[in-house]
């Protein structure tokens, strides 16, 4: 064995959609799951947020102004997209679309109202929510990143508090106690939704078991 992953033939990959409150540790399990999954790809959303350190462009996000979002949302370029806390985000539908009908699963990390419009646009779709472990828990990582003044912080927990109970619209809930716990729970998720029979080409493995005809 080569130890090279093998899997069932799919003729479309899947969505992913992991969702869960500012300060669940998404970024953090979201880099660690898309080393450890082969043909996943990620999709980076478009934001009028300002880059913070260590930020890319076209890596983390596309950075974009108010206005090229609002000229790009009208021209339907994005798959969904929502404001949050003072900021425009969204997904671009082309590369989704591309990816997913390359057969690649396709992972993408947004706020809840934009996962309902992917739940409605797109059957199939597994929603993944992905929950601190505390409020206080959840407090000291938005404190510990720094990132944010201190009422951006505040506007943060709020929301994180308001969105908890969106939970109950996900597939599966994943607590990020333990970040490789996490990693580990998301991964299986992802590949057990990958060996669904509804999801791959059984027919034509079906066929290849037909006693031959005799002659
Ligand atoms: P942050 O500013 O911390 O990077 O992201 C803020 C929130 O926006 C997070 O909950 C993140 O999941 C969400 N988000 C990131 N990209 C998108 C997107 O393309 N669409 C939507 N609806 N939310 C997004």
């Amino acid at each position: 064995m080569s130890g090279e992953r093998i899997e069932f033939p799919r003729t479309r990959g899947n969505l992913i959609v992991i969702s869960g409150p500012s300060g669940s540790g998404k970024n953090s399990v979201l880099a660690r799951v898309r080393q450890g999954v082969p043909n996943l790809t990620y999709s980076v959303s478009a934001t009028t947020r300002a880059p913070r350190e260590g930020e890319l462009e076209g890596v983390h996000y596309f950075f974009v102004k108010h206005d090229e979002f609002v000229s790009r949302m009208e021209a339907g370029d994005f798959l969904e997209t929502a404001e949050f806390c003072g900021n425009y985000y969204g997904t671009p539908r082309s590369l989704v679309e591309r990816s997913l009908s390359a057969g690649d699963d396709v992972i993408m990390d947004i706020e809840i109202r934009g996962a309902d419009q992917v739940r409605a646009a797109m059957p199939g779709a597994v929603f993944i929510f992905l929950v601190p472990p505390s409020y206080a828990e959840l407090r000291a990582r938005i404190e510990r990143r720094g990132s944010e003044s201190p009422e951006a912080v505040e506007r943060r927990l709020a929301k994180a508090v308001e969105e908890i109970p969106a939970v109950f619209r996900y597939d599966y809930v994943v607590m990020n106690y333990d970040l490789g716990q996490a990693v580990d729970q998301i991964r299986s998720i992802i590949l057990a939704e990958r060996a669904r029979v509804s999801r791959c080409d059984c027919g034509s493995f079906v066929r290849r078991f037909a006693p031959e005809s005799p002659n």
